[in-house]
């Protein structure tokens, strides 16, 4: 069974079972745990997840609009996702990649699939036979470039380290890709070279690429490569075929290397950006997942809104929290709309548009404390940074805060007005016709 049909039955345990008691989360962990081994995951970090998601399932309240079943996937999805670790985001611009591992754990094609990525984001790929000693290495990247139409350099058997710098002088590319031989250990030999490939390319990116059929070594071996060089990401190949994913993510993750990549077959387009969040999603299978996430979150800002509302102490967060539910109602257009404004002139929507925009990134580019204390953004040189950050004029950082001001008096005399606030929280926006 592969890490997701076994990862999905354990899921069933909950979902299926006709009552949520301790024995379905026995049963949930006890599954969980027989997945997660079998797909080489180290047992003590089994142990340790599976123990956390007991106790969270058994004893964290569930939120009333939550089932239990409900917050019970969440928890597993949670703790699922922090022993993947964070999504890797690839810079779009110029750069040198050097791509590196032991024999057949996917470099070559790899590189393919990396310069097909970038190739579709618009730059340039050039790529360099640099694996002088496997007979056919060379003929293979070649024949790769040209499916994927990337710009090729090749010397025959050029010491590595020249092959680096000529390629360099060569190749006019956005995105120049290094392909590096690999041996059947990481020996002192493969040391050496890459060391001088290293100082003579001076790549920006490095990838170690292993294939995911190696399990938990994958973990030691980027541990043993970050030795001799930076291992900016890993490159975990073979994920389509392999019972051992689920160890070769794992222990990358745990040994502190981040995962760049993940290839999924032989072709240039089996290959995704490493995303823990989506990659559990699809693991987990729910069906609503995407929707049981943004439920959780909409619930959280509901409630700050709603907090917020009734007492009337009002912060930039929760301002940018009702912007964006006033987004949610739809275009101002609509808005108006609905208030039974017909006429407004077309040039005074868009106008307001553009302005919730900038207020946004206004909002957004506040510090965590100035959100928090609003008169803080009343001081000029911090209106200042705002504009700049947000990229908008002084003027509008100032339109804002007295919009906010305003705002903030209108709540205050709410609060003073019981039955006008009760009256206003129970119109539902939604029963307007909306959108
Ligand atoms: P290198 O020696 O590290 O350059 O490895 P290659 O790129 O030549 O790949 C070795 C073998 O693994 C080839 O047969 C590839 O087609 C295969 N391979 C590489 N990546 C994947 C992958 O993600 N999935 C599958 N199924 N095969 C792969
Ligand atoms: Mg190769």
């Amino acid at each position: 069974m592969d890490l997701g049909a076994g990862v999905r039955n354990a899921i069933s345990k909950i979902t299926g079972a006709s009552v949520v008691d301790e024995k379905a989360i026995n049963d949930l962990i006890i599954e969980l745990q027989r997945a997660l081994i079998s797909s080489d995951v180290n047992v003590k970090l089994v142990f340790e997840l599976t123990e956390r998601i007991k106790e969270k399932a058994l004893k964290e309240k569930t939120h009333p609009s939550m089932n239990l079943r409900e917050k019970i996937v969440k928890i597993v999805y949670d703790e699922l996702v922090s022993i993947l670790g964070e999504k890797y985001e690839p810079s779009i611009q110029k750069k040198k990649i050097l791509v590196f591992g032991l024999n057949a754990s996917g470099k070559t094609t790899s590189i393919s699939k990396l310069a097909r990525f970038y190739i579709k984001k618009n730059l340039k790929v050039g790529v360099i036979a640099g694996d002088i000693h496997r007979p056919a290495a060379i003929e293979q990247l070649k024949q790769l470039s040209a499916e994927v139409k990337c710009d090729f350099f090749e010397k025959g058997k050029t010491p590595p380290k020249e092959l680096a710098v000529e390629g360099l002088k060569t190749l006019k590319d956005d995105v120049i890709i290094f392909d590096s031989a690999g041996r059947n250990a990481f020996d002192n030999e493969m040391k050496k070279e890459l060391k001088e490939i290293y100082d003579a390319f001076k790549p920006d990116e490095t990838f170690l690429v292993v294939s995911a059929d190696i399990g938990q070594v994958a973990g030691k071996q980027a541990q043993e490569f970050s030795k001799t060089i930076p291992v900016t990401g890993v490159i975990i190949t073979k994920m389509d075929g392999s019972g051992k994913g689920g160890g070769a993510l794992t222990s990358t993750h745990e040994t502190g290397a981040k995962i760049a990549f993940i290839g999924t077959g032989e072709k240039p387009d089996d290959f995704e950006v490493f995303d823990s969040k989506k990659f559990i999603s699809r693991l987990i299978g729910y069906p609503d997942l995407e929707a049981l996430l943004e439920k959780v979150k909409e619930l959280s800002e509901e409630k700050e809104l709603a907090k917020a509302i009734e007492t009337g102490e009002w912060n930039y967060t929760t301002f940018l929290i009702q912007l964006k539910s006033m987004k949610k109602i739809g275009p101002i257009k609509k808005i108006m709309q609905l208030l039974g404004l017909y006429d407004i002139p077309e040039e005074f929507m868009e106008k307001s548009e553009e302005k919730l925009k900038k207020f946004e990134a206004a909002v957004n580019s506040m510090t965590e404390e100035e959100r928090k204390n609003p008169s803080l953004v009343k001081i000029k040189q911090r209106q200042e940074r705002i504009a700049k950050g947000a990229g908008i004029k002084l003027e509008e950082v100032k339109e804002l805060v007295t919009n906010f001001d305003k705002v903030e008096k209108m709540y205050k005399g709410l609060k003073k007005n019981k039955g006008m606030l009760k009256k206003f929280s129970n119109i539902d926006l939604s029963k307007l016709g909306g959108v």
